[in-house]
């Protein structure tokens, strides 16, 4: 069976980075896509590990060659998901997670029509700009730049399929994985085994 096309998407902020992470090590079947982005490296990120850092140039001969499943623009930069590897774990069954913004999540929807998106959320707005805040890598500027962008962010949550409350890392942790679990139990994600069945069953009957 197909592994499903997960989106995770959340507020800067949010602690979506955490979740998958815990979520990867604690369950089995995930693989976590590896974006590459134009910005640059923050202290402690290794290029192939957080992301494939990228020149403007770079990324935009990637985009000309089809390279990406989708791309956006992001508080100046560019995001996009790679698409081999994507393919790849899919077809050998594995549950592929992409930490994605709201834009390349449309994209995503669109043209995987079987994708299943989920939006983290802070327990509420203050919460997520103490987390911004706290946080210390980023100027003032950028931190308020993040908190407009949240705003538009936001109108774009009804598009997915399902929230996850990140009020508490493990709790949500088991929740993302116990979404994931059930939507792999809808009728059109089970096409084929269902089809299997009614045609056993017209068999025996
Ligand atoms: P950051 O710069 O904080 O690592 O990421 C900024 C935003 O870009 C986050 O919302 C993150 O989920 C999103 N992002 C990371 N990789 C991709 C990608 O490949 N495509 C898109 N569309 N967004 C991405």
């Amino acid at each position: 069976m197909k592994g499903i096309l997960i989106v995770v998407s959340g507020f800067a902020g949010a602690g979506k980075g955490t979740i998958i992470k815990k979520l990867i090590k604690e369950y089995p079947g995930y693989a976590l896509s590896v974006s590459a982005t134009s910005r640059s490296p923050r202290p402690g990120e290794q290029d192939g590990v957080n992301y494939f850092f990228k020149s403007r140039d770079e990324f935009e001969e990637m985009i000309k060659n089809n390279e990406f499943l989708e791309h956006a623009e992001y508080v100046g930069n560019y995001y996009g998901t790679p698409r081999p590897f994507v393919e790849k774990k899919l077809s050998e069954g594995m549950n592929v997670l992409l930490e994605i913004e709201v834009q390349g999540a449309l994209q995503v929807k669109e043209k995987f029509p079987d994708a299943l998106l989920i939006f983290i959320m802070p327990p509420g707005a203050l919460e997520l700009k103490n987390r911004l805040t706290g946080r210390g890598t980023e100027t003032e500027e950028v931190i308020k730049k993040r908190l407009q962008r949240a705003v538009e962010e936001s109108e774009g949550i009804e598009n997915y399929d399902f929230i996850a409350v990140n009020d508490d890392v493990d709790k949500c942790t088991a929740m993302l994985h116990n979404i994931i679990q059930s939507a792999a139990y809808t009728p059109k994600r089970q096409a084929e085994f269902i089809e299997k069945v009614r045609q056993d069953l017209k068999e025996l009957s």
